[in-house]
């Protein structure tokens, strides 16, 4: 059924609209957002009448307020998922924030201050980095799917990379990593099964003896089953072993590592320095996750490797801002002056369950309720790291009789908990101490508009 709409003109004209030049190209095309959408709700059948012009054009209004705000605006994460990807994964130190202002500006990120030449915007980072991972050199780009989309293109032409099929993560919103490690024209060969690969699949993909294969492959891929394990009738050779392979072969290993971890958490979490020392010619990871820095790809390893990347194309095309430079500096900083426990992710590991009772305790009564909303809980790290490991933490279950309609008015009032067995729980282990008096503030405010709550 269609729809008697009204007119563009008439909605942009209506008074409950502010009329501004320059806000006239953002309403109009609201404006046709809206009735698009009423078209196609017409259709499916969902309404039959068009609403009033007055009508359209305050929704119009709401709709610019919204984007008319500055995003993303910040959250308080009382999840327990300490790096929450879709809350921005680690959050930053004080010193890195200040130091992403400090380069917000003008700042010296490709020049000698005292030369007055060009100079490179990891002049100071790279040494620092190789010598905290133990890597002969290293290099950064904007993130980790970068640094594997990098490394895979520049160290896997020609003749592609072998990858096993145990190894296809998928690492989350439909990206897999053997379409990532491709997406530059490097052929990623599949060898083996899902439970079940050997040293001989890999000799052959080097060898060239895999269908379709043309010539050897140029690097074994290996990838770190960041989001999942696999148990039972399994078998994968180590990272030793077919870096012995690849150097037989004369063929790298690129170790997809994702997680980042420098050591000293919970947990079995695979380190850089790890991986490096097992034999990985290049690693590949994330600043974001267990590193507890910004949003950044790292690749440590040999220096003739990592050199291959920093000079190929694609590395301009991926390079970190200044401001990523100056945060990932500030948080190397962190880790080389043994001061690592400050980053606010390290923070987050380090609260004993006594601690966090203490805290959940001592918010519990400042918000009036009963010592029964104390729960013991279970934490996650998450951001594509430590798959099953769970740290066990300690919950303030939100007295409410409607836990979803409660868990939406927090999180429009800035604060992010986890609905579980029936719960609104608001996880301490991931919320600051100096966050807790905005999230009594922001809990009393959905109170007093609720009345299921005390
Ligand atoms: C997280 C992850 C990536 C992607 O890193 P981003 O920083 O999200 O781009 C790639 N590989 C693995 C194994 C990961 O865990």
């Amino acid at each position: 059924m269609s729809l008697r709409l009204p007119r563009v003109d008439r909605i942009l004209d209506h008074p409950a609209l502010a009329s501004s030049p320059a806000l006239r190209s953002i309403q109009k095309r609201l404006v046709n957002d809206i009735l698009a959408e009423l078209r196609r709700r017409a259709l499916a059948g969902e309404i039959s009448e068009a609403p009033e012009v007055e009508a359209i054009a305050r929704e119009v209004e709401r709709r610019l307020a919204e984007v008319m705000t500055p995003r993303p605006r910040a959250l308080i994460n009382a999840t327990g998922v300490l790096l929450h990807t879709n809350l921005g994964r680690a959050p930053l130190s004080r010193a890195a924030v200040a130091a992403m202002t400090a380069a917000a500006g003008t700042c010296e990120l490709e020049f000698e201050v005292e030369t007055g030449r060009r100079g490179s915007r990891l002049t100071w980072l790279r040494p620092l980095l190789a010598a905290l991972l133990g890597a002969e050199d290293v290099h950064v780009v904007n993130n980790g799917a970068a640094a594997l989309l990098l490394a895979c293109t520049a160290v896997g032409r020609p003749g592609g990379v072998v990858l096993s099929r145990g190894q296809m993560v998928e690492i989350g919103d439909g990206f897999r990593v053997a379409e990532m490690a491709a997406a530059g024209g490097a052929q990623v060969w599949e060898v083996g099964s899902t439970n079940r690969t050997h040293l001989a699949d890999y000799a052959a993909g080097l060898a060239g003896e895999l269908p379709g294969q043309s010539r050897g492959a140029a690097a074994i891929l290996w990838v770190h089953l960041s989001n999942f394990s696999q148990a039972g009738f399994v078998h994968q050779p180590t990272l030793g072993e077919l870096a012995a392979l690849g150097r037989e072969r004369g063929a790298p290993v690129v170790a997809d590592l994702g997680s980042g971890s420098l050591g000293g958490i919970v947990g079995e979490e695979p380190t850089v320095q790890e991986y490096l020392s097992q034999g990985a010619d290049l690693v590949t990871f994330s600043g974001d996750k267990l590193l507890g820095g910004p949003q950044a790809g790292l690749l440590a390893g040999s220096a003739a490797l990592v050199g291959k990347c920093r000079r190929h194309p694609l590395a301009r095309a991926l390079r970190p801002d200044k401001t990523t430079v100056a945060a990932l500096h500030a948080t190397a900083i962190a880790y080389a002056s043994g001061q690592a426990d400050t980053l606010p992710l390290r923070r987050m590991m380090a609260w004993s369950e006594d601690q966090l009772r203490a805290r959940a305790e001592a918010l519990g009564q400042r918000l009036g309720w009963s010592s029964g909303q104390v729960r013991t809980s279970e934490a996650t790290v998450g951001g594509g790291s430590l798959p099953g490991d769970v740290m066990v933490s300690v919950a303030l279950a939100v007295p409410t009789a409607d836990p979803a309609a409660t868990a939406t008015a927090l999180r429009r009032a800035g604060v992010v908990g986890r609905v579980s067995a029936g719960e609104l729980l608001l996880d301490l282990r991931t919320v600051a101490p100096e966050e807790e008096e905005a999230l009594a503030a922001a809990v009393r405010a959905v109170a007093a508009g609720r009345k299921d709550m005390p």
